[in-house]
């Protein structure tokens, strides 16, 4: 049995359980917390608080998340152990990639591949060395080694920034076998860029999740996507601003009846603390929360003829398939 990298060590891949593939625990854009850190309030609490947040989650029986904060989203691992260490019931699945809808960072914006070239170093995109090692030896010195990549394409589609990111994350992919997660905006179509892009660098779509694919409840452009291999990620529930519960979990019981429960994963995309939403903006999302598959969405998709087995197909075999390499 192959085994999965989390945040205390690796477990075999048949203990990964129910799994949630896309759940953020702290979303931050660190220099403004450094400069205006009067939100974020007392760090202890904030752990404190997440540690609540995720045994409430444990208890309904999910083993796994998959936390896919990466560069561009505040990743910090020293404070995901200390949150760890005190849920050991829940494993988390930590992320190395880059997260941008148009422009790399400016620390990636001049190292570019001409200049590496030029310096004669053997891998002109510098991002890979750097992902690869967070995926083989471990992130910034703590041991606790990357189990999912991540980039990521919006309504912009293919700027020069991300396809630098979604290359340099395939390469990675190729060289260590971690599989990736794309943020995608399928609104647009834009599964069918990385579904060129992936296939240009030889990637299997077998490795590659299309993250937010249930933004979206065009099912048949979703389906060709599964079909072709893809994962779909069903992982916004909660996210009803531009769509409602119902659209999301109506798409899920389509392709479910499709026969596409094997191509699908699930989670709410949500966060113990994301300094994007303004904290009042959160109680008109009242949806947006660990619990909210296990509360509303298990019993609806039941309801409208979705199996238990198809269930456990989307929950516990698909995200063992995936991150296990199978
Ligand atoms: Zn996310």
């Amino acid at each position: 049995m192959p085994t999965v990298e989390t945040v205390r060590g690796p477990v075999d891949a048949a203990e990964l359980g129910r799994t949630y593939m896309h759940e953020h625990i702290f979303v931050l854009s660190t220099d403004v917390q450094q400069n205006y850190p009067d939100e974020w309030g007392d760090e202890s609490e904030r752990v404190d608080d997440a540690v609540a947040k995720l045994s409430a989650l444990a208890a309904t029986g999910v083993r796994t998340i998959v936390d896919p904060t990466v560069i561009g989203l505040g990743r910090y691992i020293p404070r995901i152990q200390q949150v760890a260490d005190r849920v050991p019931d829940l494993h988390i699945v930590v992320a190395t990639g880059c997260y941008t809808y148009q422009d790399v960072p400016f620390f990636f914006h001049h190292r570019t591949p001409a200049v590496r070239t030029l310096l004669g170093k053997d891998e002109p995109e510098v991002m890979v060395p750097m992902f690869v090692g967070d995926v083989l030896d471990g992130i910034a010195g703590t041991g606790v080694r990357a189990g999912m990549l991540k980039c990521a394409i919006d309504e912009p589609g293919l700027t020069p920034g991300v396809e630098r990111v979604m290359r340099a994350v395939a390469r990675t992919h190729l060289a260590t076998g971690c599989p990736i997660t794309v943020h995608t905006h399928p609104g647009t179509h834009q599964g069918l860029v990385v579904q060129r892009v992936m296939a240009e660098e030889g990637v299997d779509p077998r490795g590659v999740v299309l993250g937010h694919s249930g933004d979206s409840s065009d099912v048949d452009h979703l389906s060709a996507l599964a079909e072709a291999g893809f994962w779909l990620g069903m992982d916004r529930f909660g996210i009803n601003l531009e769509t409602t519960f119902e659209a999301r979990a109506d798409t899920v019981v389509e392709l479910c009846r499709r026969g596409l429960a094997g191509r699908m994963v699930l989670a709410h995309d949500a966060a113990c603390y994301i300094d994007w939403v303004d904290p009042d903006v959160l109680p008109f999302m009242p949806q947006w929360h660990y619990l909210h598959i296990e509360q509303d969405v298990l019993p609806y998709l039941r309801e409208h003829g979705v199996s238990e087995s198809q269930i456990t197909t989307m929950l516990v075999d698909n995200p063992r398939s995936i991150l296990g390499g199978g």
